[in-house]
């Protein structure tokens, strides 16, 4: 059959319903034990090749429908399920690196993976380094015999640069080192990680299903995707090793959100583009940080991943004249915007972040200005009670 679009992709995903069974939703399959038929298949080697369920930790047929969909969305060909974005984070770094190796991080990356690499990758012995994800030749120079692993997060945390992609994949690629990416922004709408220009991609592509492809804000999971069988076996084991497995309740509501995932990701990527714009226009508001806009960091960079999506975040920078209490009044003055971390739900969110110790080097996007920074995460509500609600709380400001 020819390529499908997203939706219709998962829409009719291939799945088996018991026979005579005509609904098409996955059923929820719950168990710890899974009765083997006779001693004979207890005592069987376990093949890595073939599915066997021999224990509900490892999978279930509600997790592989998934697992599998989740492989189509990325376009990638394996998926590891794990109970978090965060524990897929962990997954991918405990699975890849070894003591005396070195794992490279953009300044930008998502804070729970700095935490990691420098609380506990840092215990086991294995090294890390921060580099500036707009700077490809910067990079390059950092990178060394023991560099093993290398994180991308396209567009970065809170900030929002969008890194130079093509440049940091290609000095990877030179080297063969391995790369991962962490693409909870992209949740594989905005672009295909696997080939982000002809024959260029990333190793590794992790994403927060907690995010988009939940969509409901009632669900903690995580998804490593891999197109290397071989780099999927390492994923594989220490899926084991760690204990790791996921709720079958919660993979039933991620089933349920994947059919709506692209009409969502299109709706709020485009709502916040629009928010993005009129935010620009206010006087209280220095700079807007969002990878579609002119003139925020790595704009150029994002342009040239081609007819790459948006998502649904961006961060505005106060005018420094006005105090961080002030910004957290017009905060706490929003009504249709709650104050709480993830985002991708229907609920709009807005945090303001003090970024003083949570980066290694400068801002790129501060020459001198200063100004409290406020992240909007864009939900599904009309886009005028947004706006409506954006403009009541800045008259807080004066
Ligand atoms: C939310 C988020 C995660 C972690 O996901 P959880 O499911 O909340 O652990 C990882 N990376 C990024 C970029 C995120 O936004």
């Amino acid at each position: 059959m020819t390529k499908r679009g997203k939706s219709t992709e998962q829409i009719h995903h291939d799945y088996q319903p018991p026979s005579g069974w005509g609904a098409v939703p996955v059923p929820v399959y719950k168990a710890s034990t899974v009765l083997f038929p006779d001693t004979a298949a207890l005592h069987r080697p376990r093949s890595r090749e073939a599915v066997t369920y021999r224990y509900g930790l490892q999978c279930t047929p509600g997790s592989l429908t998934l697992a599998a969909r989740i492989a189509t969305l990325e376009q990638a060909t394996h998926c590891v399920l794990v109970p978090s974005g965060l524990a897929a984070i962990t997954l991918t770094s405990m699975a890849l690196l070894k003591p005396g190796d070195e794992v490279l991080l953009p300044d930008n990356v998502y804070g729970q993976n700095r935490y990691i690499s420098t609380g506990l990758l840092s215990r086991l012995g294995i090294h890390h380094r921060f580099y500036d994800p707009l700077d490809a030749v910067a990079f390059e120079g950092l990178l060394s015999e023991r560099t093993r692993l290398v994180w991308l997060e396209a567009a970065g945390s809170i900030t929002m640069e969008f890194p130079d992609l093509i440049g940091l994949l290609q000095a990877c690629k030179a080297r063969g080192i391995t790369t991962a990416m962490d693409n909870t922004w992209g949740a594989g709408m905005a672009f295909n990680a696997f080939e982000l220009a002809p024959g260029l991609g990333v190793d590794v592509s992790m994403q927060a299903l907690t995010k988009f492809a939940s969509g409901g804000a009632d669900v903690l999971m995580g998804a490593v995707c891999t197109r290397d069988a071989a780099l999927h076996r390492r994923l594989d084991e220490m899926y084991e090793f760690l204990g790791y497995g996921v709720g079958q309740n919660d993979v039933e509501a991620v089933l349920r959100g994947l059919p709506s995932l692209p009409l969502r990701y299109r709706a709020q990527e485009a709502a916040a583009l629009d928010l993005a714009r009129w935010m620009q226009q206010q006087p209280s508001v220095a700079r807007v940080l969002h990878p579609a806009l002119a003139g925020s960091p790595g704009h150029e960079y994002w342009k040239a991943v081609s007819q790459a999506g948006s998502s649904c975040l961006f961060s505005a920078v106060f005018q420094p004249a006005y105090t961080a209490g002030q910004v957290d009044a017009f905060v706490d003055a929003l009504r249709c915007f709650g104050i709480g971390y993830s985002w991708a739900g229907p609920m709009s969110l807005a945090v303001p972040y003090d970024l003083t110790h949570s980066r290694s080097l400068p801002l790129p996007w501060t020459p001198q200005e200063g100004g409290t920074l406020v992240r909007f995460a864009i939900g599904l509500e009309d886009v005028e009670d947004l706006r409506a609600d954006l403009a009541q709380a800045l008259l807080t400001l004066g």
